[in-house]
Formats: structure tokens, C-alpha cells, sequence
């Protein structure tokens, strides 16, 4: 043996909230509002539909930025709902989860010594991601409970190395979704500059109480230096399945093929025929926001009589609870304490942080079945008094 040592390139380590909180709940057979995952089917047509191509042998490579036919369908379902024309040849590709689309994105344009503004708590993957690509993010910390976004203070965080602002609307973890005057404004600040935005719209069906998803590609100047990324996961309620997409202008798209191509190449094919099929009837996803908010509706009202204080979810299957009335323990714990003793597993906030809040606030995910949503209500009630 000699002493060689394998160092590894990854700057972070260690095992993810959801992995951490899941493991838990399985664990102490608690019901897991943690990780955010439907417990209910998606709709049979959409298997039957994916299982007739498999059955059809569509086994083979598609082309590298996806099916023409699934391109087609998203442009057409991208200008009824924004109003916007994207050349599905040249505008979208369609990728392993949005996960990957996020990550190839930064590795396409973060060189190292770039800053990537990301606002906090934020989904836990832009930091390794930019991290990896060799940049450093800039922390913008969101506050409980309104989670907005004074615009001015962006602007005195950017320098001549930010090369990448990363926004996410609807919010995960919080719940909050940006309104039309944010974008505006983003669009004024980075106009001019060479600033990507990155613009992670993964929950764009899961909208609540009348609003409107603000897009990027609403804002046809904003467009034309961003990234939009979704995931067929939350939108087709299946998470395992891994598919998205992510769209821009070509001048940026090229840029992003060039690293997808060499590192993915192209995503599952038969899955993308049995997308295109079910997605070209916009019955598909035009109801998510009611289905939705009836959870939400039915979990904070079966909650309301508990010490959890809700930041009312406008979007995302998450909501955020405020604790500070029952528990003085730090988020962590008491995400552990409620999995453990009570058996309902929650998602702590401070993970999303790059420094912990002094607010103490977790978060439960209401993509269940009624009857989950039922019982964890239940074993919640115990917490009262
Ligand atoms: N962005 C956000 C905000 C998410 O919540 C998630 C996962 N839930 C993703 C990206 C990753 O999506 P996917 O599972 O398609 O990789
Ligand atoms: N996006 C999911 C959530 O926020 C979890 C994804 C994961 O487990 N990596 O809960």
C-alpha cells in the first residue's frame, strides 16, 4: 500500500434534509409530510399512455434535446399560458429532472471565482451546484414572515463577478410566490448587464387563491438572458420519474446543449412520447391549482386549532409553520421531535440557510392523500397545550 490520497473535487458533503428526514420517518413509522412527494397516483391515462410506447418498443435514444413531438407540445403549452413563442428546435431541451437541468445551467456559464446571487432559504442544490462549478453564492436572506424581496438590496449585492442571479417562484420552502412588480424590477436590473437568471419555476401549476405564475418568459426582455427549469415530477405527480425541461433563448440554449450533450446526451424516450401525448390536452394540468389548494385548504383548517402558526402557502404543496408558541428547540430538533414522538415527519427550515434564522419555522408538504393529511392532523393535535 502506498499513500496515495484520493482527494475528492466536491467542495460539500454530508446527506440531504430529505434524505435525513425520510430515513427518520420510515424509522419511527411516522407520516411523512417531510420530503416533497405525492402519496397518491397520477392519472391512469398518463400510465396507460407511457405503457403503450413501452409496449410499442420505443426503446431507442431520441434526439439530444428531446422529442420533437414532447418540444412541440411544450411551445404550444408555454404560448397559451405566457403568451410567448419559443422555437421548439433551438428553445428547449428536455433533461433528467429539473435537478440536472439546474445543474447543467451553472456548469454552462458559472466560471470559477463567478458570484451567483441565491435567495435564502433556498432549494438545497444551487449552492454544491455553484459551488462546483468553481463560484460562490451570494446570500440574500428571505424573512418570516412575508419571504419578500427588497429589490435595492439586490442591486447593492451585485458586482462586476455576479454572473448569475437564481430565483424561484413559487417559493420552495417558504410558499410565497413573486409577483409581476418583482420581475419588472428584476428585469430592469439585469437589462444591459451579462447577468443569466436562473429562473427555477418547477411548481408553475401548484398556484394558489386566484394568482398568476409569473413566468420569465412573461417579460420578453427579462427572457432573453434567462433559464427557465420545470420538472414533470411535480407537474405529473411523480417524482421518481426524474424528466423536466429547461428553456431560453437559443443564444443561451447552445450553450447549454453543449454541456447536456456530452454529460446526458438525451433523456428517457418513451416516457418523453407518452408526455407529449397527455400534455397536448391542457385538461391535464389546468386543474392542479384547485386539486392543490383543497389540500392545502384541508391541512391548515385541521391544523388551526394546534399552536402551528401558517404562513399561508400561495404556491408550491408546502407550508410554512411558525412554532416559536410551543417549542424553544432549534428547527432540527424539533423536526426530529415531531417525527419521533408525535409521528408526523416535518422539514426544517435552517437547512436552506447558509445562516440559521432566529425564527423558528418548519415545513409540511400537503401533496397527500386526505385521509394522510387526516391522520397526521391527528397525531398534530397532540401538541396543543
Ligand atoms: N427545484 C425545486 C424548487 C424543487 O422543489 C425540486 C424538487 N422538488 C427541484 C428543483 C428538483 O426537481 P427534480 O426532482 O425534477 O429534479
Ligand atoms: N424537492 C423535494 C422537497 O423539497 C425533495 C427532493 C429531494 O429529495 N432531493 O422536498
Amino acid at each position: 500500500m502506498n499513500d496515495i490520497a484520493f482527494e475528492p473535487k466536491t467542495p460539500v458533503g454530508g446527506t440531504n434534509i430529505f434524505t435525513i428526514m425520510s430515513k427518520l420517518a420510515t424509522e419511527h413509522q411516522a407520516i411523512n409530510l417531510g420530503q416533497g412527494f405525492p402519496d397518491f397516483e397520477c392519472d391512469e391515462k398518463l400510465i396507460e399512455l407511457i405503457a403503450k410506447y413501452l409496449r410499442e418498443r420505443k426503446n431507442q435514444y431520441c434526439p439530444m434535446a428531446g422529442l420533437p413531438k414532447l418540444n412541440e407540445v411544450l411551445a404550444a403549452k408555454i404560448q397559451r399560458l405566457y403568451a410567448h413563442t419559443i422555437q421548439p428546435e433551438t428553445d428547449i431541451c428536455i433533461t433528467a429532472g429539473a435537478t440536472q437541468a439546474l445543474y447543467t445551467a451553472i456548469m454552462a456559464f458559472v466560471r470559477g471565482g463567478d458570484e451567483v446571487i441565491i435567495f435564502e432559504p433556498a432549494y438545497d442544490c444551487y449552492k454544491p451546484q455553484v459551488e462546483l462549478a468553481g463560484g460562490q453564492i451570494k446570500p440574500y436572506q428571505l424573512k418570516w414572515p412575508d419571504y419578500s424581496i427588497d429589490w435595492n438590496r439586490v442591486k447593492d449585492m451585485i458586482t462586476d463577478k455576479t454572473r448569475m442571479i437564481i430565483i424561484n417562484t413559487p417559493h420552495n420552502p417558504s410558499g410565497t410566490v413573486l409577483a409581476r412588480e418583482d420581475l419588472q424590477t428584476l428585469e430592469e436590473i439585469v437589462e444591459g448587464t451579462n447577468i443569466i437568471v436562473l429562473s427555477d419555476e418547477v411548481y408553475e401549476h401548484l398556484i394558489y387563491d386566484g394568482e398568476e405564475h409569473q413566468s420569465v418568459m412573461r417579460f420578453p426582455t427579462l427572457f432573453n438572458q434567462s433559464l427557465a427549469v420545470y420538472s414533470f415530477g411535480k407537474t405529473l405527480h411523480a417524482t421518481g420519474w426524474k424528466l423536466g425541461y429547461i428553456v431560453g433563448p437559443e443564444h443561451l440554449m447552445s450553450a447549454f446543449k453543449s454541456i447536456h450533450q456530452w454529460n446526458v446526451f438525451c433523456a428517457n424516450s418513451f416516457m418523453q412520447f407518452g408526455i407529449a401525448d397527455y400534455l397536448s390536452d391542457p385538461n391535464s394540468y389546468e386543474g392542479l391549482p384547485s386539486f392543490f389548494e383543497r389540500k392545502r385548504d384541508t391541512m391548515n383548517d385541521l391544523l388551526k386549532d394546534t399552536p402551528l402558526q401558517p404562513k399561508l402557502a400561495k404556491g408550491t404543496y408546502f407550508q410554512a409553520y411558525n412554532y416559536e408558541e410551543i417549542s424553544k428547540h432549534d428547527d432540527l430538533e424539533f423536526a426530529k421531535y415531531l417525527t419521533t414522538e408525535i409521528g408526523v415527519a416535518a422539514i426544517p427550515m435552517s437547512p436552506f440557510y447558509s445562516i440559521p434564522p432566529k425564527e423558528k419555522v418548519i415545513r409540511l408538504c400537503f401533496a397527500k392523500k386526505e385521509e394522510t393529511i387526516a391522520a397526521a392532523a391527528e397525531r398534530l393535535m397532540k401538541l396543543k397545550g
